[in-house]
């Protein structure tokens, strides 16, 4: 039965249009269980009918012209019940209603099954025999099991607008959501980046003449090594000299002796150049792919693209450069940096692609680079929406396509009001974050890219509360040696000197892996991250913190952080390597005092540690995104229980309480560098529990720094009082919204407006 299950739901998954989906699955469903009917009855838009969709056994005609009201017929008393409902002879039940254009008179068994997404009746399944007979307790699984995978068919058909516009065939607004990778909202018109030539069409061919294609290899090598160059040149120039490094990983894979290597031996074995690189690609694709971690599956998609590009040349002699609209938001099933960099940076808008994390690269350079953006929006029909006019929502991680005029204008407005808004702000840039009644915030910027740099500075930042590490190490093929990293750290502790800058030791594990070090495991968030990896290998983290420390010789703004500290004796090891790293610069010359070092607070078990941790080190840092994930066992990637991820929590905010308490009753300050810090009304609520610093993404610290300054300290802590009286997280974020509003600070929530 799974594999006929499986076969089903691969079958219904491929089909290329609701009604074809709904059609197969009855058809299927019908012939496995070697019934006479199977139907399918949908919730019309109102939510007050159930609509016959789909049927195999009824009559044909009835099939979108019969309904049943919410409590009419067993339909009805499946989807009220939630449960199944199994009849020996439907007609004796009391709630049968007798359907005249269904021609279902001689049907007598009756199994009905409820299709519940999210806790909300979509519809019902239902089987029926003529036999007088009740289904045995393996059916029912059977139709239970399909229910719920025929319930994210409908979910998603209901969502992207396709099962409204079954029917009509019209252009219809659809909506597709992901995960927000950057915050904003445009307007534009959807180009589908299509790779420049399908690795996976390439058919096997024997080589006629092996010398031959070798050298049409080589020469393909040689054009694709110059257009990487140039790319490179591009990255450098938008995003920092440092962001070479990807490009440098593109080139040494072109290496003659890296992958083309391995197509030349292929292409000794007796294969035609274009089938040789194909297998060499799709083996290591391979390879990538069975990585159960997100970043690593990426580094797929940078060998498919390298062989795409390769392959284009092999075909064609040369490369057919796309046209860009001045408006473009890029949609692709997934989308490199490197073709991130291909388009001209004035023309592209926003980004949406299929696949993708917001943890991989590109999506950390569109942030950056702040250009809205939404990944993981799976349903996207990237075919069809090419040319379509788009909303990319990146408040929401939402893409909508086709907007009718009424959405449209909304999304013109928040666009407006927006861009008014930080017109507004940029004459904040050197005032401090003070309240009217003179209580001042310390506010800093989170960093990774160069380009973190420039936009930071240009807002006023007082220093670097984050800078993540792992991102200079992500684009890289092997770990950064210590002069590279001396190199990279120096940049960042020279722009913002004197104000500090706090480095936090490689944060991998997790979502966050490296492609030349992968790790394996059944629960990568409950794993070997952060510190635990770090101190693990001693050799990584002495190299680290040897780089830092001598990249702040005569600066001396260098601070050091720790992330994922779960005890005291992971913090006391890694102080007495800081202190063993320090030991060694100095003896060899440099006169470098011991930075401050700090723990991140991320796990339960360090909020409960937070005083015995305080005495330890000088200052603490609430990381709340991982926090609230540790906190609430949420994961803060899956979209399926995103609703369930809120940092208003008021375990959350009791956790943050506690922490600043016992830092503070140890004279150490607290700082917070989760992405809490970054919005107005949470802002003002860290505030008011005593965090000294908050540090956040450039794009927020002008709204941030907005809100402080129009609100009195007395306001923030009574708001956090009112708060605290609450036990619900969407009551207290509505709360903190009304009450902001009310204090006049309304813009600045702009962005928070749902628009459905
Ligand atoms: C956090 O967990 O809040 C944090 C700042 O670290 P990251 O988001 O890099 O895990
Ligand atoms: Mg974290």
């Amino acid at each position: 039965m799974l594999d006929v299950l499986r076969k089903i739901v691969q079958e219904v998954n491929s089909a290329e249009t609701v009604r074809l989906a709904l059609d197969l699955m009855a058809r299927r469903v019908r012939d496995a269980m070697g019934t006479e009917v199977c139907s399918i009855y949908l919730l019309d838009d109102s939510g007050q009918r159930y609509v016959l969709m789909a049927s195999e056994g009824l009559k044909p005609e009835a099939i979108g012209n019969v309904s049943l009201g919410l409590s009419e017929g067993l339909v009805g008393q499946v989807g009220l019940r939630e449960e199944p409902v199994n009849l020996e002879n439907a007609h004796t039940h009391p709630k049968f209603h007798y359907l005249a254009e269904t021609g279902e008179d001689p049907f007598h068994a009756f199994l009905g099954v409820p299709v519940i997404h999210h806790g909300k009746v979509l519809g019902v399944l239902v089987i029926q025999q003529r036999d007088s007979r009740r289904f045995d307790q393996s059916e029912e699984a059977f139709l239970v099991t399909i229910s719920a995978q025929l319930s994210a068919v409908v979910a998603h058909a209901r969502a992207t607008g396709q099962l409204q516009a079954m029917d009509t065939g019209d252009t219809h607004t659809a909506f597709y959501d992901g995960m927000s990778a950057c915050q904003g909202a445009v307007i534009g018109e959807a180009v589908l980046l299509y790779p420049p030539a399908d690795l996976s069409s390439v058919p096997d061919r024997a080589a006629e003449d092996v010398e031959e294609e070798i050298s049409r290899l080589d020469s393909a090598l040689v054009q694709v090594r110059s257009e990487v160059r140039e790319l490179a040149e591009r990255a450098s120039r938008s995003l920092g000299r440092e962001e070479q490094a990807l490009f440098e990983v593109y080139l040494r894979m072109l290496d003659r002796h890296a992958l083309p290597g391995e197509v030349v031996t292929r292409i000794r074995e007796g294969h035609w150049a274009q089938g040789a690189l194909r297998m060499v690609v799709d083996e290591h694709v391979r390879n990538f792919e069975l990585m159960d971690d997100a970043y690593l599956r990426e580094r797929a998609a940078d060998v498919r693209d390298i062989g795409r590009r390769v392959l284009a040349y092999l075909q064609t002699g040369s490369r057919r450069q796309q046209d860009f609209p001045e408006n473009a938001v890029l949609i692709g099933d997934e989308i490199t940096t490197p073709m991130l960099m291909e388009v001209p940076r004035d023309k592209v808008t926003g980004i949406a692609t299929r696949v993708g994390s917001r943890n991989s690269h590109m999506a950390i350079v569109a942030r950056a680079m702040g250009i809205p953006t939404v990944v993981g929006a799976q349903g996207l029909p990237l075919k069809q929406m090419d040319g379509a006019e788009v909303i990319i929502d990146g408040y929401r991680g939402r893409v909508i396509s086709n907007p009718g005029a009424e959405l449209r204008e909304q999304f013109e407005q928040i666009i407006e009001e927006e861009r008014t808004l930080q017109a507004g702000l940029e004459k904040l840039r050197d005032e401090p974050a003070r309240t009217t009644d003179g209580l001042a915030m310390e506010v800093m910027v989170n960093t990774g890219l160069m380009t973190d740099i420039a936009r930071s500075l240009d807002r006023g930042a007082e220093g670097v509360g984050l800078y993540r590490t792992e991102i200079p190490f992500m684009v890289r093929d092997r770990f950064p040696s210590e002069e590279e990293q001396r190199v990279i750290y120096r940049e960042q502790l020279q722009a913002f000197a004197p104000r500090p800058v706090t480095m936090r030791t490689l944060d991998v594990g997790g979502d966050k892996s490296l492609p030349y070090f992968p790790i394996e495991e059944e629960n990568p968030f409950l794993g070997w991250r952060g510190i635990r990896l770090t101190l693990d290998h001693p050799e990584i983290f002495m190299v680290q913190v040897r780089a830092m420390l001598k990249a702040s010789e005569g600066l001396n703004n260098l601070r050091i952080m720790l992330p994922m500290v779960t005890s005291v004796i992971e913090v006391e090891e890694a102080q007495h390597l800081i202190h063993r790293a320090w030991l060694e610069v100095r003896e060899e010359g440099m006169d470098i005092p011991m930075p401050p070092v700090g723990v991140m607070i991320e796990v339960p078990a360090a909020v409960y540690q937070a005083r015995a941790l305080a005495q330890r080190v000088d200052f603490l840092s609430v990381g709340t995104n991982d926090l609230t994930q540790y906190l609430l066992a949420v994961d803060r990637n899956n979209r399926q229980v995103a609703d369930l991820y809120s940092s208003w929590h008021p375990a959350v905010l009791q956790a943050i309480i506690h922490v600043v308490e016992q830092a503070h009753e140890e004279g150490k300050p607290v700082s917070v560098c989760g992405e809490m810090a970054g919005d107005p009304g949470s802002a003002l609520i860290l505030m008011a529990m005593g965090v000294n610093t908050l540090s956040m993404s450039a794009s927020n610290l002008l709204k941030v720094k907005a809100a402080i300054r129009q609100v009195s300290a007395m306001f923030a802590r009574q708001l956090l009082n009112e708060v605290l009286a609450m036990d619900n997280s969407e009551v207290i974020s509505a709360y903190v919204d009304l009450q902001l509003e009310k204090a006049g600070l309304e813009e600045l929530l702009g962005r928070r407006r749902n628009i459905q």
